[in-house]
This record gives structure tokens, C-alpha cells and sequence, in this order.
């Protein structure tokens, strides 16, 4: 019989719970983070310790092998698994190892870029984080291997594009096979609140983890910054934790553990169904937050109120007035017209003929992607990816995003701009503003698939009518079963 996964049994059961994250930084020993989480799993409530893998865009440890010596221990682990470097075979291959290790929890996120990484996306990232939730789950699919998948959402974002469309992506990653949740981390109770209603008015009943740091001064001046990507403290909490510190003999710890506490017993009061508690990796210090928060629990909606720290006129979804949509521009339009899944039916038949002739002479098909790519690389950015999904994504080209992301903004944006290059705006604003001028935004919960890279260079229109290319109605295929058994026999060889 296979062993119980707790935190699938608790989810399942709706009993709150806890996970602690064990950041697997390169400072610490492999040994020290076995321990580590040997601690943590004497905590009642505990479930398991979450890996991190590139947390803050940083190389550590091999979250798999950390997990590994974790579960050996006994302990639960949940894997944190990221795009970053890695291509499907890859990504195949560390299923194909999770699954001989019999761990089931994965994290399936997108992962920061690394920090002064000279890799472009197209060598960093093959897939974003719902592709990658697809993948496992098909891979859950064909082995029959229980994956448990967890994936991220940001409810603490504060422009309109970058909320509405964090809960867009929620909703696509779990259409695309998530289990449950964990949110970014954020310090604003009324952000937290917004997250459950969203929810719960669509009837949404994934289960979410609340993020819960314990949040130390030098951290809140990074947050504030928006180091690392996602994390987010607002001025009034960085002068907050300040007084703390000044005011104390313990640099604020006391005050900190106190707001942590606070913190879960919001998340329990709110109807989360787990706090993700992060920031410290002393278990008598996360025993304490855990006890602390049962105190505090009875006056929750109290708490709640002192706890909203968030940007001065920042966007609440239910709240604040939503923007005017702007006119459909010149440009939008004539694509929409030109758009190849726009044709009239008289026509394709027609436009396939001749497409299809033109493939059959090499120098023709090239002067074909030639002529394509003059017009479409200076209105779009177009990078020739042969995998046209500019209908999909209001003519913004997902090439143009650091992270060639096709299925929604990663969770880095800070205030609509870039994560990877903060100068530049982030492509989703412009494809969710112009989702909105034409009145398209619930068009934007389309599943993406990942692109077909063999189709580099080559005419988009010929791979459209000749069905070639990767699109929602026509997905190239994540996995192969092969991949999945020539790994597990080579892992055997390995022993
Ligand atoms: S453009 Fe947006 S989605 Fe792409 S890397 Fe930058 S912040 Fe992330």
C-alpha cells in the first residue's frame, strides 16, 4: 500500500496545517538542512519542509537530493520545482527520479532569473510555470504516480494589469491540474481577504497555504525594493519593524515572531487552509508562532485590521474603481483582421492550397518567412519563433518577455514593471489592457501550450493552415513515456 502523504490528507481532510520552508542555499550543508528539517517535523501541526530550488534567483543544493535525505528521515518533503535551465527532458527526467524516490509534493513554479545570468530565456526557459503544471500532471497521468501539485499566486500586487491578471493565472494553473496553492508573501490582510472571495465567487475550492515570513529589518528593506522578485513590504512596515528594532534589546525578534503569529491566526480566520511558514529555520521559534497563533485566533477579524500594509493608493480587485478601457488601436485591429485563425471559411481552403505549394519549394517557404517577419518583427517584436500565438496574446509576442513566458506574467512584476529588466514594463500590461479595450479579458484564461522549437525561423502561416505549429487546438506533446522509463532505468544503472 503506498505511504499516506500528509499533506494530501490534510487538505483533504480540511484540518489547518503548517509546511516550513528550508531554503536550500549553498551556505549550508547538506547535513545542516537535514537537521534543519528533522526540527521541524517535531512541531505539531508540521506537515512537511518545502525546498527551495534558485530561491531569490540564487544556484543552492539539489532540492531532490535534499528531499531525498529528507524522506529517508521520515520527513515529508515538497519539492520545489522550477523552469529555470531546464528543458522537458529535463524536466522529465527529475519527475522520472521524484517518482523512484516515491516523493509526490512538487512546487511547480517558474523561478527568478538568475542573478546575473548572462542566458537568455531562450536557453533558461522552456516552459512556464502552467506549462509545467501540465506536464506534470500528464506525467501523473500516463505513470500513475500520485504527484501532489502545489503552484504559486500573488494576491499582493498593486496595479490593475498585475492583480487582475495574477488570479487569471490562478485560475489557469488550476484548470491546468493544480492541487492546491501558496501564496507569495505580503503583509496586507485586506490582499489576503481579496484572494479568498475571488475565489470563493468562482466557486474555486483549491485549497491555498497563506505565506507567513518572519520578517527581519535588512529583509523588509529588500522587499521594499522588490528583492527578491514578488516579495513585497510596504514603507509604513519597513518603519514599523525600524521602531522594533530601535525600541528593543532583541533587534525586534519578539515583534516579529508576534506579527508571524498574527499572521496565521488571519489565515485561519480567513479560511486558508494552511499557513506556509518561511524566514526562519529554528523549530523552536516556528513552535512558538504555531502556539502564539492559537492564542490569537479568537480575535482574528481585530488582527486583520492592524495588518494591512500596503502601498498608499495600491489596486484592490473589489474595490478600487477599475481603469476606462482604451480604444482598440489602428494596429489591433488590422491584426485582428489578418489574424490566420480570423479567416473566413471560404477562404482557408484556398489559403491552405497555396500554402501548401509554396512549402514545397525551400526558397519559397524562406521568402515567405522573410516577408512575414519584416512586417511582424518591427509592430510586434516578433523573433521568428514559428509558434504564432500573437491572436492569443493581443499581438504582444511572448518572446519579448525576459522569460518568454506564454501563459500570464510571472510573479516578479513590481508595479507593471519588469522583473528581469526593471526599466521595461512588463508585456502582460499591454496584453491585458488590450484584452480589456476589445473586451476579451476572459479570453485570456486560454491555456497556452509550450511552442514546438523545431519550427524556429520558419513561416508562422505555413505552420498555421498546415497544422504544424504548437496552439491550444493543436498542443505538441509534453511527454513521452520513454523519457520517463529510459531515466528510471538509468537511475537503476546508477545504484
Ligand atoms: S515581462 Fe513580465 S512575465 Fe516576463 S519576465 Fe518580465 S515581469 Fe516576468
Amino acid at each position: 500500500m503506498a505511504a499516506i502523504n500528509p499533506i494530501r490528507e490534510a487538505l483533504t481532510a480540511g484540518r489547518f496545517s503548517y509546511m516550513v520552508e528550508l531554503v536550500a542555499g549553498a551556505k549550508t550543508t547538506e547535513e545542516q538542512l537535514v537537521e534543519t528539517a528533522a526540527g521541524f517535523m517535531q512541531v505539531p501541526g508540521v506537515l512537511a519542509g518545502s525546498v527551495t530550488s534558485f530561491a531569490g534567483g540564487s544556484a543552492g543544493h539539489d532540492p531532490i537530493r535534499i528531499g531525498a535525505a529528507m524522506q529517508a528521515r521520515g520527513l515529508t518533503p515538497n519539492i520545489h520545482l522550477t523552469c529555470v535551465g531546464r528543458d522537458r527532458l529535463n524536466i522529465g527526467n527529475a519527475l522520472a527520479e521524484l517518482q523512484t524516490l516515491g516523493i509526490e509534493n512538487v512546487f511547480a513554479i517558474t523561478g527568478d532569473f538568475p542573478k546575473g545570468s548572462k542566458e537568455t530565456a531562450e536557453t533558461l526557459y522552456d516552459l512556464d510555470s502552467v506549462q509545467l503544471v501540465e506536464f506534470i500532471k500528464e506525467f501523473r497521468e500516463q505513470t500513475g504516480f500520485p504527484f501532489y501539485i502545489s503552484v504559486a499566486v500573488s494576491p499582493f500586487k498593486y496595479t490593475e494589469p498585475d492583480c487582475a491578471y495574477q488570479y487569471l493565472k490562478l485560475e489557469k494553473k488550476i484548470a491546468a491540474g493544480a492541487d492546491y496553492a501558496i501564496t507569495q508573501l505580503g503583509y496586507d490582510s485586506r490582499k489576503m481577504r481579496e484572494l479568498r472571495r475571488y475565489m470563493d465567487e468562482r466557486g474555486l475550492r483549491t485549497p491555498v497555504f497563506g505565506n507567513v515570513y518572519v520578517l527581519p529589518l535588512g529583509a523588509a528593506k529588500k522587499f521594499n525594493k522588490g528583492e527578491p522578485p514578488g516579495c513585497f513590504a510596504s514603507n509604513e512596515l519597513v518603519a514599523q519593524i525600524q521602531a522594533e528594532v530601535d525600541a528593543s534589546t532583541d533587534k525586534g525578534m519578539a515583534a516579529r515572531l508576534e506579527r508571524a503569529a498574527k499572521m496565521v491566526a488571519i489565515q485561519r480566520g480567513l479560511g486558508f487552509a494552511g499557513s506556509y511558514i518561511g524566514g526562519d529555520h529554528n523549530a523552536d521559534r516556528i513552535r512558538w508562532i504555531i502556539e502564539r497563533s492559537e492564542v490569537l485566533a479568537p480575535k482574528w477579524e481585530e488582527l486583520a485590521e492592524e495588518l494591512e500594509y500596503a502601498p498608499k493608493g495600491g489596486f484592490y480587485f473589489f474595490e478600487s474603481p477599475k481603469s476606462e478601457p482604451q480604444k482598440q488601436t489602428f494596429w489591433n485591429r488590422v491584426a485582428d483582421i489578418i489574424e490566420p485563425a480570423n479567416t473566413p471559411p471560404v477562404l482557408k481552403g484556398v489559403i491552405t492550397g497555396t500554402l501548401r505549394l509554396i512549402d514545397k519549394s525551400p526558397a519559397a517557404a524562406r521568402a515567405l518567412e522573410s516577408v512575414e517577419l519584416a512586417f511582424k518583427q518591427p509592430v510586434f517584436g516578433c523573433q521568428a519563433c514559428g509558434n504564432c500565438v500573437l491572436g492569443l496574446m493581443e499581438y504582444v509576442c511572448p518572446m519579448t518577455c525576459p522569460k518568454n513566458m506564454r501563459n500570464g506574467p510571472c510573479g516578479g512584476t513590481f508595479n507593471g514593471q519588469c522583473e528581469v529588466i526593471p526599466e521595461q514594463k512588463c508585456i502582460w500590461v499591454e496584453v491585458y489592457n488590450r484584452a480589456k479595450a476589445a473586451h476579451r479579458v476572459d479570453e485570456l484564461k486560454t491555456y497556452i501550450p509550450q511552442r514546438d522549437r523545431s519550427l524556429k525561423g520558419t513561416s508562422s502561416y505555413i505552420n498555421y493552415f498546415l497544422d504544424r505549429d504548437s496552439r491550444p487546438e493543436h498542443p505538441q506533446p509534453l511527454i513521452q513515456i520513454t523519457i520517463a522509463t529510459q531515466a528510471e532505468e538509468q537511475l537503476v544503472k546508477s545504484k
